[in-house]
């Protein structure tokens, strides 16, 4: 698929559920992608990019940046707290935010630095205990955490377990994120971003649809 074929599917999707064009932002997750795709991409007039590592993502982007304007690129993979002074250099939105010694960290990093950038918790929605993120049960609590500590969050991102149907999965991140007054809703990936479309994501995470299969990681 090229990203024009991803990009209309989205919104005939968005158009079906009675969702405003572009209410859902596509996110082009370059991670692992040789640097002629995502240059492709940039020379088409994409800016919104996700990569999964800081020192990949540190290793590229500034180069690009100064290449193409207007570049956005968000973290969506975990983040180590000794990483967080790079992450809070390279990207514009962290969507990894999974538990309080990384919020403690970034709090501070942000507060010394003088600005933060935009924050999605990650919840583990299936409770899958490989899968990074914080369970559902102790959702409520560890956002009110994170709003003590004056963080810019923003939103809610999930990866749900590749077994089961994503719609449940979607449909428990928006309760959530509705009953703590979040906006933005992560998900949605290459194989279910047509339905996360419907069911309210604001931003869309898809790879491999747009670039082809990774060759690794
Ligand atoms: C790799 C990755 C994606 C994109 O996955 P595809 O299935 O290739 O679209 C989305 N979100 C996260 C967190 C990822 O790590």
């Amino acid at each position: 698929m090229t990203i024009t074929s991803v990009q209309s599917r989205i919104d005939t999707a968005l158009a079906a559920a009675g969702r405003a064009p572009g209410s859902a932002r596509l996110v082009a997750v370059s991670k692992v992608q040789p640097l002629e795709r995502v240059i492709a991409l940039l020379e088409g007039g994409h800016r919104l990019f996700g990569e999964n590592r800081v020192q990949e993502a540190a290793g590229k982007w500034p180069a690009l940046r100064e290449r193409y304007e207007g570049v956005e690129l968000h973290l969506l993979g975990p983040l180590q707290t000794n990483k967080v002074k790079a992450a809070l250099e390279c990207f514009d939105a962290i969507q990894s935010l999974d538990r309080p010694s990384l919020a403690e960290k970034l709090a501070a990093a942000a507060q010394e630095r003088g600005v933060c950038p935009m924050l999605f918790v990650q919840i583990n929605t299936g409770d899958e205990p490989q899968k990074a993120g914080v369970s559902p049960k102790e959702a409520d609590r560890f956002i009110a955490e994170c709003r003590k500590l004056d963080l810019p969050l923003v939103g809610l991102m999930a990866i749900p377990p590749v077994d089961e149907e994503p719609a449940l999965h979607f449909a428990l991140l928006a309760k959530i994120a509705s009953r703590n007054g979040l906006s933005e809703l992560s998900m949605g990936m290459s194989a279910d971003f047509e339905t996360a479309a419907r069911m309210g994501a604001t931003y869309l995470r898809v790879g491999s649809a747009i670039f082809g299969e990774r060759v690794s990681g």
